[in-house]
């Protein structure tokens, strides 16, 4: 990844202008608005594992089927991670599969990069953590600039939800960031294998209860029950297992004594 790294796409959706978490920008899009669902077409739109985790929940999907449905799967080329983009519809003006007349169709859970546009999201690990940057995203198509009420950075990531995406983005960043520094991308088997704990979180449940994962690591009852019903403690795990696969170690999980990881 670049120096700004960024899970976002936004960043490259047009003209970028940067802002400060102070600065404010007037923006509102609704039904109304003559560019409406404008924005849903022709999209290079990458999903992270938690996009994937809430769109499966709201389709009643599972990881598996769902990319084999909605996602062409490309590889980052710096960390041999996988990088699902949705699939448009194969049809005149490309729409995305989910935009329906009335707007998304998977509104409630749609992906991280829908609810921040028009503002981008860069990140990237500074010496206290993540540090991130804010971009307004003009596109001549959009608008949403010329009404509305004044937003922060900040305020308009709140009003969207984004805080629990932005929180997984930032764990998936930080492992990317690592894997990059150690100057070795993942080779094939670990590619798959992140395939499987971030996106594929039913599957890698039934690994987890097949191969006993669970009897290798210090993890308490209550967490070991969350990791087996809740996508998103499955996903928090998988996230955990592969740094502790790839690198011997993690700060959130660590190896029953006497045991190392391993699938
Ligand atoms: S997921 Fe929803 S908001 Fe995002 S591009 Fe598709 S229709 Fe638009
Ligand atoms: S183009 Fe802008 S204002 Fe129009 S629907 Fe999309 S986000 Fe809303």
């Amino acid at each position: 990844m670049a120096d700004d790294d960024t899970l976002c796409p936004d960043e490259a959706a047009g003209p970028l202008e940067e802002l400060t978490a102070e600065q404010t920008f007037r923006f509102s899009c609704h039904p109304g608005i003559s560019c409406f669902n404008r924005c849903c077409h022709d999209l290079a739109l990458p999903l992270t594992p938690y996009d994937v985790m809430r769109l499966c929940a709201h389709l009643g999907m599972d990881g598996e089927t769902f990319l084999e449905r909605y996602a062409a799967v490309r590889t980052f080329p710096e960390t041999g991670f996988p990088l699902p983009f949705l699939l448009m519809d194969d049809v005149e003006g490309a729409p995305c599969p989910f935009v329906g007349p009335e707007g998304c169709t998977v509104y409630a859970d749609r992906p991280g990069a829908c609810r921040s546009y028009p503002l981008g999201r860069g990140t990237r690990m500074g010496r206290d953590g993540i540090e991130e940057r804010h971009y307004l995203v003009r596109e001549a198509h959009c608008r949403g600039f010329a009404a509305g009420p004044l937003w922060t950075p900040p305020n308009w990531q709140k009003s969207q939800g984004l805080e629990t995406y932005n929180a997984f983005n930032d764990r998936y960043m930080r492992l990317m960031t690592m894997v990059q520094a150690s100057g070795r991308p993942l080779e094939a088997s670990l590619s798959t294998l992140a395939l499987l704990c971030l996106y594929q979180l039913e599957a890698f449940r039934g690994i987890i209860r097949e191969k006993k994962l669970l009897a290798h690591v210090e993890v308490d009852a209550q967490r070991a029950r969350a990791v087996l019903t809740d996508s998103a403690a499955t996903l928090e795990f998988g996230l955990d297992w592969l740094e502790l696969v790839i690198f011997g170690r993690c700060p959130h999980l660590a190896p029953r004594r006497g045991d190392s990881a391993g699938t």
